[in-house]
Parts: C-alpha cells; sequence; structure tokens
C-alpha cells in the first residue's frame, strides 16, 4: 500500500496547526489507497526561496528543500507551510505537487478567512486543507486536472472556486489513482 507522510514544514509564520494536520491526514486516507502519517521532519521553509519584492516563498524551492530533506524516506510526502507560495508566472498557489513523483507542498496561508480580511473559521479553514490536500497528493498519484464541478482535481485559481468543489475524487480521477497506487 502506498504511504504518504504529510509534513508541517517550518517558516517564519506560527506552524500549521495539529488539528489542520489530522484533518488532511484524514482526508488522504479517506480517498487513496494509502497509509498515511503526519511525520516530524527536520525541513524548514528555506530563507532563500523568499521573495523580498513579493513577501512570498517559491514554490518550486520550498519542494526541492522538502525533497532533499527527506530523501531517505521511501514514502510520497506533501509538506504543509503557513507560509504564502508562489510561481514566477501565477502571482500565488495553493500548493504544487510533482506529477506521478514523490513531493509536494500545501500553502495554508490564503485558506485562512484572516488572510481576506474576516474573522478565522477552523471548520472553513479545515474543509479548505482537506480539498488542497486531497488535490496535490492526486497530482502525486499521477492524476491531471479534471473539469468535474465537485472534483477535487479540479483547478481552482480562486477561493470562491476551491469553496465550490469538493474534497473527493470523481469516479474517473478514482479509477486513475487506484491504477498508479498498486
Ligand atoms: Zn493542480
Ligand atoms: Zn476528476
Amino acid at each position: 500500500m502506498t504511504e504518504i507522510a504529510l509534513a508541517r514544514l517550518a517558516g517564519g509564520m506560527e506552524p500549521p496547526a495539529a488539528g489542520v494536520m489530522e484533518e488532511m491526514r484524514q482526508a488522504l486516507e479517506d480517498v487513496f489507497a494509502a497509509r498515511v502519517r503526519v511525520a516530524e521532519v527536520r525541513v524548514r521553509v528555506p530563507e532563500a526561496s523568499l521573495d523580498g519584492a513579493r513577501g512570498q516563498y517559491s514554490a518550486p524551492l520550498v519542494l526541492k528543500a522538502l525533497l532533499e530533506g527527506t530523501a531517505g524516506m521511501g514514502e510520497k510526502v506533501l509538506g504543509v507551510t503557513s507560509e504564502d507560495l508562489f510561481i514566477p508566472m501565477l502571482s500565488f498557489v495553493y500548493g504544487q505537487a510533482q506529477l506521478g513523483g514523490r513531493g509536494g507542498v500545501v500553502s495554508l496561508a490564503r485558506l485562512k478567512q484572516e488572510y481576506y480580511g474576516l474573522p478565522g473559521d477552523g471548520e472553513l479553514l479545515a474543509a479548505r486543507a482537506r480539498k488542497e490536500a486531497v488535490h496535490e497528493a492526486g497530482h502525486l498519484f499521477g492524476l491531471v486536472h479534471c473539469e468535474q464541478p465537485e472534483c477535487a482535481m479540479r483547478l481552482s485559481t480562486n477561493i470562491r472556486q476551491l469553496d465550490l468543489k469538493g474534497d473527493a475524487l470523481c469516479l474517473g480521477c478514482a479509477a486513475l489513482a487506484m491504477e498508479h497506487g498498486r
């Protein structure tokens, strides 16, 4: 059975809360035929990945640090950070993952209501984190973006789109993930 480690990445901001990590762990176990654990790793969001002008961290550089820092681990690994991530061509990303590969990263920064100047909402944060964990893990299982409205593999480029989709896979994506996990 495929194994996935969910790794909390320390950075400048408060690290992801244990409750949110557990929600993500549960979501991954619900969706994938995988054993999922929350792992303590000694990987930090590298200072060198900070783009000072943007005030954001480079997702590819954070992912690189994660892959290097967990090279000995046999599992797939999904790093979770509170820092805001970007890739050069986009203003921000909720996460990034290697297609069919070993590693991915998820940012909780823009999943928090506080980011939009609204009061915090733990349940909404958990729901969004579940969707984003399943989405990035889906890429690790070889899944590409899907057009089904409810499918977690649907691309979300803003928080409204993220809120509209679900945290499960459509039948087609689920079948493909199953094939890959074998
Ligand atoms: Zn994606
Ligand atoms: Zn789908």
